[in-house]
């Protein structure tokens, strides 16, 4: 209800009260209040209708979204013994079938709806777990009119999301290496929208776990899902998931759009420098994130004044440490998807996305086609399609970090363990003379390196068999 509503309400109550109590106004203000109830009749014949519900089941929430032709005055409230949630909407119809939403996986049992006071609505969520209720409205946007929202936060977790805490850590005490995958959108936010209403949310997140079931495979890498299901989840919270993971990249994975039909073709994106110093300046702001965040590189820092410009300087290396990690493995994984898909551009592109400004993780976008060209739609949503684009962004991204393994982690030891059993030509080096050094014999040496003859260049490397 509107405060004018509300202040009309009140004028008219007055009125009455004063016919019921003998009390008459001269003849004006009657015809003023009387003037005033029919703006209120046709307020009322003005009401919001909620067009649309729909529900989307989060691990950690579920959302409940009302389409409306307007915005509404409403109330949420929660009842116990049974558990239910009241949602009050004034002055509104409901045109909708409520009793026929699926309501798997979330904490309601069942929707009732009902007319109260006559033109108000009043819907009754009976609940089969303990939620806390968040509401707000939002504005209209390309997809959506007038929207209602309803969040039931879960008290207890109805589902774990399926993403390790900590790394996995091998045998050998050494951890693996944690890729964060984000399925671009979600829920409410369906992303760009190709021919025959193909979604981008669908086809990243189905690309995305492919890419979790590859790297699930790899010696050596865990991978943390962002999201797991259609349901949105907020651009800062994508972020703090990935560091509550302990990830050393994030890869975005988005599909393209544009007006016209005809480009095509795979990108990848890394944070620009833009994006990074404004970010250095907002965790800078923030002072407990910037002590949060200095603590990783200096575990006895905490942050006051006098320590400000240390902490600056700090966070002003790592943010330049990480683009510059995000620029190299965005190059190699552009390089293996162009394996599989044309490029958009030959070289990183650089973009303020806020999934990519984590100031400690290496983080890429990446563009996996254009939805809005129609054989890349196609593609996208086949099957086939989506495991070629999975594997060549694993390739990507196992490239990389085969050869920049992280310290600590098993693709580091298995580095060292390969290059500790090689031997570097120099100048002089007869292949019997290393292999006497290395106490194998010189057959033993020419069959662990395939050699066919026993002309050896300086530089070049040997794999010494243990004897
Ligand atoms: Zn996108």
């Amino acid at each position: 209800m509107t405060a004018l509503n509300k202040r009309l309400l009140g004028f008219v109550s007055l009125y009455r009260w004063s016919h019921l109590h003998g009390i008459t106004f001269s003849r004006s203000y009657g015809a003023i209040a009387l003037l005033l109830g029919l703006l209120l009749i046709g307020q009322s014949a003005a009401a919001a209708t909620v067009k649309n519900v729909r529900i989307w089941p989060a691990p950690d929430h579920t959302r409940i979204v009302f389409d409306l032709d307007k915005p509404v005055a409403h109330k949420v409230f929660s009842l116990s013994g049974p558990d239910r949630l009241v949602i009050d909407l004034d002055n509104a119809a409901i045109k909708t079938e409520v009793e026929s939403l699926s309501l798997k996986g979330t904490p309601i049992g069942k929707i009732r709806t009902a007319v109260k006071k006559g033109s108000d609505i009043r819907v009754v969520l009976d609940l089969t777990n303990k939620v806390q209720p968040r509401s707000f409205l939002l504005k209209p946007n390309k997809q959506y009119g007038d929207r209602l929202v309803v969040d039931l936060v879960y008290k207890e977790k109805i589902a774990k999301p399926k993403v390790p805490s900590q790394p996995k850590v091998n045998p050998a005490g050494v951890r693996d290496i944690v890729i964060a995958i984000d399925a671009g959108h979600g829920g409410e936010d369906p992303g760009a929208i190709g021919p025959g209403r193909v979604r981008e949310k669908t086809v990243v997140l189905a690309i995305a776990k492919k890419v979790e079931s590859l790297l699930k495979k790899e010696r050596g890498f865990t991978p943390a899902m962002i999201r797991t299901g259609d349901y949105y989840v907020g651009l800062r919270a994508r972020t703090e998931r990935a560091r509550k993971y302990r990830s050393d990249l994030l890869i975005s994975i988005h599909a393209d759009a544009f007006k016209d039909h005809r480009p095509r073709g795979s990108s990848v994106f890394a944070l620009s420098q833009r994006g990074a110093t404004s970010e250095t300046a907002r965790w800078l702001a923030n002072s407990e994130n910037s002590a949060d965040l200095i603590g990783g590189v200096d575990g006895a820092l905490t942050l006051d004044d006098k320590d400000r410009v240390l902490a600056e300087v700090l966070l002003d290396l790592t943010m330049t440490a990480t683009l510059s990690d995000s620029l190299k493995v965005g190059q190699t994984v552009l390089k293996s998807i162009g394996g599989v898909n044309r490029l958009h551009k030959r070289d990183v592109e650089q973009a303020a996305f806020m999934v990519l400004k984590s100031p400690d993780i290496p983080s890429i976008l990446i563009e996996t086609g254009f939805i809005s060209n129609p054989s890349e739609a196609k593609n996208l949503q086949s099957s086939s399609y989506q495991w070629k684009m999975a594997r060549s962004i694993v390739k990507g991204i196992k490239d990389h970090f085969n050869v920049n393994p992280l310290p600590g982690t098993l693709l580091a030891a298995e580095k060292q363990r390969r290059t500790a059993n090689q031997h570097v030509v120099a100048r002089g080096d007869t292949l019997s003379a290393i292999a006497e050094r290395n106490r194998i014999s010189v057959g033993q040496l020419r069959k662990a390196n395939k050699l066919r003859s026993d002309t050896l260049y300086v530089g070049q490397r040997l794999q010494i068999p243990r004897s």
